[in-house]
Order: C-alpha cells, then structure tokens, then sequence
C-alpha cells in the first residue's frame, strides 16, 4: 500500500512550522487512504542527537498524530544506500569527483547554467588523470545525470520543472548524501507522497530524476509553505515560544488550525474540517 511520510532531522525541536508541515502530511496521507510514516533523517552525525529524535516523537505524538511502525533511521540503513549507489556505478551512471566547494563555486559554467550547479569539471576525467588526483584527495561519488531538467508533479502547485544536478551521491568523507537517502528510503518505504516544506521544492526535480534512474515509482509532491517570523525570516527554534517546550499541544493546535483557517484541535477533527488540497500558498507570519 502506499505511504505518505514526515521525515525530520533530529537536529532541534520542532518549532510550529515543522509541527504544521507533519500535521499536513498526515492529512494529506489519511485524506488520500495511504499509510503515514515516520523516518528520523539522522545521517548528519554531528548535528543529530537521540535525545531530539525522542522529543519530536513526543511531540508529534503529543499533538494526537498516530503512524505506521516502524520509525527507520537512516544512521542504521548505510547499506541500502551503499547497494543503490553500487547499482549506479555497475550501470555506468556515476563518476568520481575531486573538486573542493571553492573550485565548484569559483567554475566557468555553462551561459544558463544554473548558480551553484556542478560544472562538469571532473566528469569525463581519464583513468590516468583520476589516479593522480586519488592521491591528493578522497572523490565524492557523483550522479552522472543525463537529462538537464526533471518535472515533477506537486500537487498544491501543479507541474513543476526544474535543473537536473550532477548530485553528490558519497561525500568524499564517504558518507552518504542526502539525497541519495532520501530517494532510496522513501522508494524502499513505499512511499509514494511527499509533503515537506516549499524550501525543498527546488531539489525535487533532481531528486524524482534519481529516483526515476533507480528504477523506483515516481512519488507525488506537495511542498507546503513555510512559516516566518514577525521579521519575514523562518521561523527557527531560536525564536520565542514556538516549540512543546514552550506550548501546550492545545496552544500549537490552536495557532496551527488559526493558520488553516480551522477550528480543528486533533487529526481526526481536521481530516473532516480540511481540504489540504485547498490550502493557501501564502507562508505563514507567526507573530505573538
Ligand atoms: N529531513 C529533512 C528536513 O528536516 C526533510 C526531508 C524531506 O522531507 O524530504 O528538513
């Protein structure tokens, strides 16, 4: 059966943007008869900590949301991502990297090359110039991508086309990337929806791109809109008052469904008050 999914970063508690985003993605998921996940996204060891994956499991639970077990960790499914990238390179679709941050930011690109975007520097390397450079320092493994853009299907803001990125599949830490991550758990998941925050709206092309070139079903998309604070920055736990530590669960029920222009104070409430198809655009301003 297909799945819908909220997959936090275990890095902070959730503020009321993060606790809006997972209570619209259980929506969208119950609204659309699909099951609801929860995967903790702790591949960045440094910033992860166990003890923020237990709060915002609390917290979500704390707000009446209920999930499908089990919760995965990405920390325990290095395996996976290493068979998948494996696959890559047995099939040609990988190459070997050597540049630093400075050298991709400082390239001579392409005249509609998107900024940032990778220029293309070490992809057609011979095997003797990929030796000499192995000395100097370890590669980062790259998607060899053959399209330049990907269009993928969001379903507040409808088709979505966007760059197509060599993305990094293995840092040269040889930890895997993110979004190698991210495409092979929610492919192995089952998952099939993915509502997140619109600041991840620019990599889903490239990331339904790798997902397509791993064979996997392409997922649908609604990147919901982020909240902000009294200044038009987002919303960050550093702001006052906006996370379980500071709130009731009934006061984030409040201001989230005030936001949605609902009365709703439970999932179950919300499923038969909202449309989540319908909602607005707009961010949300958090002021209080
Ligand atoms: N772990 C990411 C975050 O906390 C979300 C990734 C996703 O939903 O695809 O921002």
């Amino acid at each position: 059966m297909s799945a819908g999914r909220f997959a936090p970063s275990p890095s902070g508690d959730l503020h009321l943007g993060n606790l809006r985003t997972a209570i619209l993605a259980w929506l969208f998921a119950r609204a659309s008869g699909r099951r609801f996940l929860v995967r903790v996204e702790d591949l960045d060891r440094q910033r992860s900590r166990p003890e923020f994956e237990r709060s915002q499991l609390d917290d979500l639970a704390a707000l009446g949301l209920t999930w499908d077990p089990p919760v995965v960790r990405q920390s325990e499914r290095d395996d996976l991502y290493a068979a998948a990238l494996a696959r890559l390179t047995a099939a040609g679709l990988t190459f070997e990297c050597f540049c630093t941050r400075r050298e991709i930011a400082d390239a001579v690109r392409a005249p509609h090359a998107p900024p940032g975007s990778y220029p293309g520097t070490c992809r057609d390397l011979t095997e003797t110039q990929r030796a000499a450079k192995r000395t100097e320092r370890p590669p980062a493994i790259r998607l060899r991508a053959e399209a330049d853009e990907w269009t993928v299907r969001d379903e507040l803001r409808g088709e979505i086309t966007g760059h197509v990125d060599d993305l990094v599949l293995r840092r040269g830490d040889g930890a895997h990337a993110y979004n190698l991550a991210v495409v092979v758990d929610d492919g192995e998941q089952g998952v099939d929806q993915v509502v997140r925050g619109a600041d991840l709206l620019d990599a889903a092309p490239a990331q339904a791109y790798l997902a397509h070139t791993l064979g996997l079903p392409a997922s649908t998309y609604a990147h919901v809109p982020l909240a902000l604070n009294a200044e038009g920055r987002r919303l960050a736990k550093r702001d006052r008052a906006v996370t379980l530590r500071d709130l009731t669960p009934d006061e984030a029920w409040s201001l989230i469904g005030a936001s949605l222009g609902v009365r709703a104070r439970s999932p179950e409430a919300l499923l038969a008050e909202l449309d989540p198809w319908k909602i607005s655009l707009d961010p949300w301003i958090v002021t209080r």
